[in-house]
């Protein structure tokens, strides 16, 4: 059986990689890489001398054919995003999806967990965790709003990623339908600038505006 490896790599510092994933990446003939410049960071870190090819959301038909004929062929593959665990939000999930569809009785799909700024966030938020709805990147228009109104009266907490550029936008709207939740804005997991800042909705927006320097950056935000 050939073995195709989904592999986690780390959200922003580089130290949060698992002794599993290091001896995975170089044990295995290939590595499909979101962005190959981004993942050589990290194999350059831990001495990994593997080739890479590249496979992202844009990827052509063509490409998921060749992974294919690598897989058939006996070759062992790893996927890795640019960070995080692939497949959430990420590239990956469809690919999985078709080799387990096609392939299943010649490959094996293995997991190495790791990183996800999702459960990062969750986990050090404060906020209830022991039920949570993840929403990916809420959509720019279509169902946005119909969205917000699920946030506002779900009693589960919510869990999504958001952008700088949206960030403001984001929380202007979670005033509007949901004033009275608590929301956790974490920002820059695992880096030099990592923050958590809880509040209504409200005191987070006044926040963001008053600070413009905190604007910056990745953010994942709990709405509980
Ligand atoms: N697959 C990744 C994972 O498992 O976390 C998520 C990939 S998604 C394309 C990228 C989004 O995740 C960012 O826009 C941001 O919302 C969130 N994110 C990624 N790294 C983060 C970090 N260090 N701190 C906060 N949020 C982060």
């Amino acid at each position: 059986m050939s073995k195709f490896y989904v592999v986690a790599t780390p959200i922003g510092n580089l130290g949060d990689i698992t002794l599993r994933a290091i001896e995975t990446l170089k044990d295995v003939d290939l590595i499909l890489c979101e962005d190959t410049r981004e993942t050589k960071k990290i194999l350059d870190k831990y001495g990994i001398v593997k080739p890479t090819m590249s496979y992202h959301a844009q990827s052509k038909l063509s490409k998921t054919d060749k992974i294919f004929e690598l897989l058939e062929e006996g070759k062992n593959l790893a996927l890795v995003s640019d960070a995080g665990t692939p497949g959430i939000s990420d590239p990956g999930a469809l690919l999985v999806s078709k080799i387990k569809e096609y392939l299943s009785d010649s490959v094996d799909v293995i997991p190495i967990p790791g990183p996800s700024a999702i459960i990062a966030a969750l986990s050090a938020s404060g906020l209830p965790t022991h039920e949570f709805t993840f929403l990916g990147f809420l959509p720019h228009k279509k169902g946005r709003e119909t969205l917000f109104k699920e946030i506002a009266i779900s009693e589960r907490t919510m869990v999504f990623y958001e952008s700088p550029h949206r960030i403001l936008k984001t929380l202007e709207s979670l005033v509007k339908f949901c004033p009275d939740k608590k929301v956790c804005v974490a920002r820059e997991l695992t880096k030099i600038y990592e923050e958590f800042k809880t509040g209504t909705p409200a005191e987070i927006l006044e926040y963001l505006n008053k600070n413009k320097e905190k604007q910056r950056g990745e953010f994942t935000v709990i709405v509980a």
